[in-house]
């Protein structure tokens, strides 16, 4: 019987530096958070569904969205996972500490979700319907780690 061949990929040392435009909603969302760490999400003129992140066109009505409201900062977990297998992060290069929570978290007047990570300080009072709220970044930038984690908070 033949040993087992290890077989081992590897990317190398490539730099794939890119940039892209958020968009005028995202740069709205992005830059509240950043200067005023406030959530802004966005409103159907029609079936009065609030968006957050916000986007430009309303996905039941398909008419466009204008109508800004601030949601949270405080929400509800909708459902969530533990991580416990490290893996590289793609957006560090580096390897995420384990364990760690991510999560959709419904925002207090607001109809969608929102994917964040949850913090596992306190993991047995994370489930589903627990509230929480958001941990933000003290050097804030305007992208979507200006958010550290949502921890809970009863
Ligand atoms: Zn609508």
């Amino acid at each position: 019987m033949a040993e087992k061949e290890h077989i081992i990929i590897e990317s190398g040392d490539a730099v794939q530096p890119f940039q892209y435009s958020v968009g005028m909603h995202g740069s709205k969302f992005f830059n509240e958070l950043r200067d005023n760490r406030r959530f802004m999400g966005i409103r159907c003129p029609k079936c009065k569904k609030v968006y957050i992140p916000p986007r430009g066109v309303c996905g039941k009505c398909f008419i466009e969205m204008n109508d800004w409201v601030e949601v949270g900062p405080r929400g509800t977990i909708g459902t969530f996972t533990i991580l416990r297998f490290a893996f590289i992060d793609p957006e560090t290069g580096g390897q995420k500490p384990i364990p760690y929570g991510y999560g959709f978290i419904k925002f207090d007047g607001a109809d969608t979700l929102f994917q964040h990570y949850i913090s596992v300080e306190d993991e047995g009072k994370i489930k589903i319907g627990a509230r929480v709220e958001p941990v933000f970044s003290p050097d804030r930038k305007g992208s979507i780690r200006d958010i550290e984690y949502f921890k809970v908070i009863d």
